[in-house]
């Protein structure tokens, strides 16, 4: 029926196939979405600090900019890149964005100038959209982006004549009440119509951006839909009523997470969306109480902060029905902790950029009982183990995990090298190493790409090896994970200097600094008096390495 993407009805049946709830799939793409969404009224949408935004507000500011956009150039096809943090602006751009059938480009907001200046170089985007930290950040870039032609800046001081003030064209979010009420261009959009381009990482050092379609990302909420009612029939427990809920999302726009999320549980459903400026689990708490958050998601490190928080106990958090994540390796011990200490339901899910976020789905019962699994695939997604050669191998068995379905992207940007690696007949070959039991419960083992996860991002230890190698005084350079409790893992390096040459472990963290992001910044730096250790290929024997670090 994904497949397809036709607008249906879905029965749901309990164990004993008596139907507990209809549900209508209406959005073949993501205009029809926001359509849909509006309908929702009154209900607010984003929560943002004090600033508070009800979806029929929302759709006004949405149809608005996009309109704006058209009267800028904006054509289908056209890259918009959207550099900002989890403002409410930022669903309101993507939205017009898409709508137009324009190509939105979420990029990272913790970036420095120099990683905007690529994506946006890379993805050849003719617009930008950005809030004032961003724009400072790319500013001194610009005339490297020569195809950078217009520039929109949110909530920002206009130093540059050629910057154009989002307030100047729709307002603020307080304004957007006053918009006039209208329908959103007519555009001839398709399930196929490309709606996004999100940078990941590459193994081979630069990110590559993933090319999402609308029906990537409607594909996402069908599936959440089917994963949510799977784990009350496994349960044999009744569906509940649909209910607005209020959800506290703290993980950044601009990962396919969040971005899924928010599709999935809020647009279509017409929940409440609760926005932080910055990660901070006190804040969090204080939010939970004022707003009667229901569910909290994110990343495993977010989970661990607020469990092990010593103000946790002074906040009302009765509220919370669920605590979910996704995006990295979570211990089983968390499930259990989460279920003792908020009495919520943990949930958990594997998923990455290029399979648009969720391909498998763990809640209820189903997580309690099997805490180490991230669950089975949501209902249109396949799972393969294969060994190295691609080849399947027997159930149980550990490979490399590939996968299936609507939500796997067509490909990176660009990028035909690494499409011919990466996307084969449909598959996406993932890169992990996991196993999938008799039921289906996929079990992720570790990574066969040189990568780490650090709070939620990723680190590609390529990224960052290039960059120390750019430092004079550096021969040979290796970046390993260094296990953290609660943020997973930290990024540590082994350096080797050129004989005759001196450079301090403050030196070369600074060098890092002023061209990665700086959670990409090695916490340890350990010197090596020669060339790192390698096995016969020449991979560097990083598991040795890391032994350093313990
Ligand atoms: P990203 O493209 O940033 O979403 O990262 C995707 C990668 O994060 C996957 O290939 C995995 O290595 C890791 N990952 C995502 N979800 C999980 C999970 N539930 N358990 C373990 N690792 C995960």
């Amino acid at each position: 029926l994904c497949a397809e993407n036709q607008p249906f009805e879905m029965e749901v049946v309990d164990i004993h196939g008596v139907p507990t709830r209809t549900w209508k799939h209406l959005h073949q793409n993501l205009a029809d979405l926001a359509v849909h969404a509006s309908g929702h009224g009154d209900a607010l949408l984003h929560i943002y600090a004090d600033e508070r935004l009800s979806y029929e507000n929302w759709f006004r500011a949405v149809a608005a900019l996009a309109h704006e956009l058209r009267d800028m150039g904006a054509r289908p096809g056209d890259r918009v890149a959207l550099a900002m943090r989890n403002l409410p602006e930022w669903s309101v751009c993507f939205f017009a964005t898409v709508a137009i059938g324009a190509i939105s480009v979420p990029v990272n907001a913790w970036w420095t100038g120099e990683e905007l200046a690529f994506a946006l170089k890379n993805s050849g985007s003719s617009f930008l959209i950005a809030d004032d930290d961003r724009w400072q950040r790319t500013a001194p870039h610009r005339k490297s982006i020569p195809g950078l032609t217009q520039v929109i800046l949110a909530r920002g001081e206009r130093t540059d004549g050629t910057v154009r003030a989002l307030e100047d064209m729709i307002g603020g979010p307080p304004d957007y009440a006053n918009l006039p009420e209208r329908g959103l261009p007519d555009m001839a959009l398709t399930p196929e119509t490309r709606a996004a381009i999100m940078y990941t990482s590459g193994t081979t050092g630069k990110p590559k951006g993933a090319i999402i379609s609308h029906r990537n990302l409607v594909t996402n909420i069908l599936s959440s839909k089917w994963a949510t009612a799977r784990a009350f029939i496994r349960a044999g427990q009744p569906l509940p009523e649909p209910a607005p809920k209020v959800l506290l999302t703290v993980i950044p726009m601009f990962h396919a997470t969040a971005l899924s999320a928010m599709l999935m549980g809020v647009l279509d459903a017409g929940h409440s969306m609760v926005f932080m400026h910055k990660w901070d689990p006190v804040e969090a708490f204080k939010l939970i109480e004022r707003e009667k958050v229901n569910a909290a998601g994110g990343v495993p490190t977010i989970a661990w902060q607020m469990l092990e928080h010593p103000d946790r106990e002074k906040y009302d958090l009765s509220s919370l029905e669920s605590v979910s994540y996704g995006g990295a390796p979570s211990a089983p011990e968390l499930v259990r902790r989460i279920h003792e200490v908020f009495g919520s339901s943990p949930g958990n899910g594997w998923g990455m950029t290029e399979t648009t976020a969720t391909v498998t789905s763990h809640s209820g019962e189903d997580y309690l009982h099997r805490p180490e699994s991230a669950g089975p695939p949501v209902p249109v997604a396949d799972l393969r183990i294969t060994d190295p050669d691609g080849n399947d191998l027997p159930v149980g068995t550990v490979g490399e995990l590939w996968a299936k379905g609507p939500q796997v992207v067509e490909g990176y940007w660009e990028r035909p090298e690494a499409n011919r690696e990466t996307f084969i007949d449909g598959w996406v070959r993932t890169g992990d190493l996991a196993r999938v039991d008799e039921e289906g419960f996929l079990f992720i083992v570790d990574r066969a790409k040189d990568m780490l996860i650090r709070g939620g991002e990723n680190i590609y230890s390529s990224e960052v090896e290039n960059v120390l190698y750019d430092h004079p005084a550096v021969m040979d350079a290796a970046i390993v994970g260094i296990p953290h409790k609660t943020l997973g893992e930290e990024p540590g390096a082994v350096v080797a200097l050129t004989k005759g040459k001196t450079a301090g472990e403050d030196e070369l963290k600074a060098h890092v600094r002023a061209h990665l992001a700086a959670f990409k910044v090695p916490v340890r730096i350990i010197f090596h008096d020669e060339m790192l250790p390698r096995n016969a290929n020449g991979k560097i024997l990083k598991n040795d390495l890391k032994a350093l670090f313990s």
